[in-house]
């Protein structure tokens, strides 16, 4: 996770900064922090792909300068959404978007009914926000569901994609809005088993 300072730019939860670094090909890395929060922060993996930002910024450290040169997507506007339960589907690094959404929904919780996250990771040491998710993710009543697609002895939960933790859930919730983060594939395949228990398609948010 990476904590930046910087004059602050408003945003909506869910948007992505288009971020560039002198010799590094401009990178599209969603916002973790929320609009309200002080700092902005970033959920960065580490990438194959030499030239990418993401790897600039492991190598720089701290010293990183970076520039935001745009912010795109819709994110996710959440106060249409008020009254509804959220159920939040994420793949891998997809998770960061739906952080930045989660922290805004928490400062006004009530306005909100149940908050469900659906998280897909490859293996179980694949998972971010540990310290959030047993203090702050408690304390608003967050209900989180993870699943691995590279099981290991360590790991007695749910195995495959995160879009099948889907079914048991659904039919829990009370007009519910799915919000979704994750590879044009997953955000496809989810849409669809959504749409096949019920959600029509404007109740089914993409932040890009
Ligand atoms: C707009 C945008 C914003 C981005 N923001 C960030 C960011 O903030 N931080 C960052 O590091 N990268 C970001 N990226 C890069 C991108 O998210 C990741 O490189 C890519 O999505 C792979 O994610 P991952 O490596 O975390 O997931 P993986 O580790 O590759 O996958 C996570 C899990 O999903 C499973 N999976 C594979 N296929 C499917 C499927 N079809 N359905 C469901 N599950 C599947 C995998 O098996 C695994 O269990 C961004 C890219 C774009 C285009």
């Amino acid at each position: 996770m990476l904590p930046c300072e910087a004059a602050k730019t408003n945003f909506v939860p869910g948007q992505v900064a288009v971020l560039e670094m002198p010799g590094r090909k401009p990178s599209y890395l969603a916002f973790a922090s929320a609009p309200e929060d002080e700092e902005y922060e970033f959920l960065v993996k580490q990438s194959d792909w030499t030239e990418s930002i993401a790897n600039g910024l492991f190598a720089a450290g701290a010293a990183a300068e970076v520039e935001l040169s745009n912010i795109v997507g819709n994110g996710f506007p959440m106060e249409n959404f008020a009254g509804r339960d959220l159920v939040f589907v994420a793949m891998g690094t997809g998770i960061a978007p739906l952080r930045s959404t989660l922290r805004h929904v928490f400062r006004r919780r009530n306005d909100f009914g149940k908050l469900i996250v659906l998280h897909g990771a490859r293996t179980n040491k694949d998972f971010y926000f540990e310290e959030e998710i047993a203090t702050d993710w408690r304390t608003h009543d967050v209900t989180l569901r993870q699943v691995i697609s590279q099981p290991n002895e360590e790991w007695s939960g749910a195995t495959g994609y995160v879009q099948s933790l889907l079914d048991n859930i659904v039919p829990e919730l009370d007009n519910p809005v799915a919000l979704i983060c994750g590879s044009q594939e997953m955000m496809r395949q989810t849409k669809a088993r959504l749409n096949e228990l019920g959600f029509t398609d404007e109740n089914i948010l993409t932040n890009y």
